[in-house]
């Protein structure tokens, strides 16, 4: 019953939603920087009637519709903040910034759930609660998610369950995946260098090579994977990035590289630093050469809890159909500052098949683009998901 309205409504407001997303598309903004897009988001929910708040973590955007009488509140979340890309791909929206381009996704992510507060504003006397609609700066630069919950986004009203979408191009249209448990990754970055004696190329026995010392670590990092930690556990460990050196008939004093570590284990997340450090001691100290080593924590993984994993499960069957829902999805090693909520509220992240013809879509990428029908599915999903759960 409320299914077919949310079908009905969503049509309904389908050219809105998407003229919401073209706009965005065409003026992308970098993470903290969403100013435009935060005033669009303000506007349409002010046109709703919608209370909102805005300046949330600089740029961040909160939204409330309460329904017909008290009761719990849920979170839907979307990202605002684009990429520094330059749009290769022809399309009517296309971006008019040189260099920015909405090339993950979070255009429709903010449509979205805009067009979810048109469906629920029409529905607010159908549910007891409040939904809470948080529109936030800078998922794919520093975690605008974390700064939003310092600035009490969990709280008045508190919120009881949050979820998340992400359009995704390994997955078809019209397809959904999700997981219980670990279903997003934790990034760790890391720099490191080495300093040796350099020295003419010709005559390498009196340099310590830190180009060759480099090899050998970066070599031996992937020992981590497959040989420290038990197999069992996802990890990757990556060197991004490698630099040293000039001429053909020198040898550099110093070698600098950097790169990213992922684990759904936070345990792992001290343990691999660590060994990483270790390769380096040991392979600097046995030429005599020395090593600097620092690693940096970011986002936490997501972990969606198995209850609105169920939740969104439901929700989603009841919009794309049961067949298109796979909820035992394969946990990505890609990682999304969702994972911030979770750590404070039970919450659960999908994904929402965007991918053309069998072809997967590589997000972070000039060519990067999906179809506007795809975010009805997203507006249905999100609006099921808040129904359905203030009802149960
Ligand atoms: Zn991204
Ligand atoms: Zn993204």
């Amino acid at each position: 019953m409320l299914t077919e309205r949310i079908k009905e409504l969503s049509s309904e407001h389908f050219a809105a939603i998407a003229d919401i997303r073209h706009k965005i598309h065409r003026h992308p903004e970098l993470g903290d920087e969403e100013y435009a897009t935060a005033k669009l988001i303000a506007e349409v929910l002010a046109s709703l009637g919608i209370e909102t708040r805005t300046g949330v973590a600089g740029t961040g955007v909160v939204g409330l519709i309460p329904g017909r009488g008290p009761g719990r509140t849920v979170l839907l979340r979307a990202d605002m903040d684009a990429l520094p890309i330059q749009e290769e791909v022809d399309v009517a929206f296309k971006s008019t910034v040189p260099g920015r381009m909405h090339a993950c996704g979070h255009d429709g992510h903010v449509a979205g759930l805009l067009g979810a507060a048109m469906v629920l504003n029409e529905l607010r006397d159908t549910f007891d609660g409040n939904v809470k609609l948080v529109f936030q700066p800078a998922e794919e630069t520093d975690g605008g998610a974390a700064r939003m919950i310092q600035e009490g986004v969990l709280e008045d009203p508190k919120v009881d369950a949050a979820f998340g979408c992400h359009l995704w191009g390994q997955l078809a249209e019209g397809k959904v995946q999700l997981c219980p448990g670990p279903m997003m990754a934790s990034p760790t970055a890391f720099w490191f260098k080495i300093f040796a004696k350099g020295g003419h190329g010709a005559y390498p026995h009196l340099t310590a090579d830190p180009i060759l010392l480099a090899a050998q670590a970066i070599t031996f990092f992937q020992s981590i994977p497959s040989r420290r930690i038990n197999p069992l556990e996802p990890v990757v460990v990556t060197v991004s990035a490698i630099h040293g050196g000039e001429a053909t008939n020198v040898i550099p004093e110093v070698v600098e590289g950097k790169g990213t570590i992922r684990t759904f284990n936070e345990a792992l997340r001290d343990v691999i630093p660590m060994e990483m450090e270790n390769i380096l001691k040991g392979i600097t100290g046995a030429q005599g050469a020395t090593y600097s080593f620092e690693s940096r924590k970011s986002y936490p993984p997501v972990i969606n809890d198995p209850r609105m994993t169920g939740v969104a499960r439901d929700a989603f069957a009841k919009v794309v159909g049961a067949d298109n829902v796979d909820a035992s999805g394969a946990p990505s090693m890609g990682a999304e500052d969702f994972g911030y909520f979770g750590k404070w509220v039970p919450s659960a992240f999908v994904f929402v098949g965007i991918g053309r013809d069998g072809v997967p879509m590589a997000h972070h990428q000039p060519h990067f683009q999906w179809e506007d029908k795809n975010l009805l599915v997203l507006t249905r999903g999100l609006a099921q998901i808040a129904v359905d759960f203030l009802a149960g």
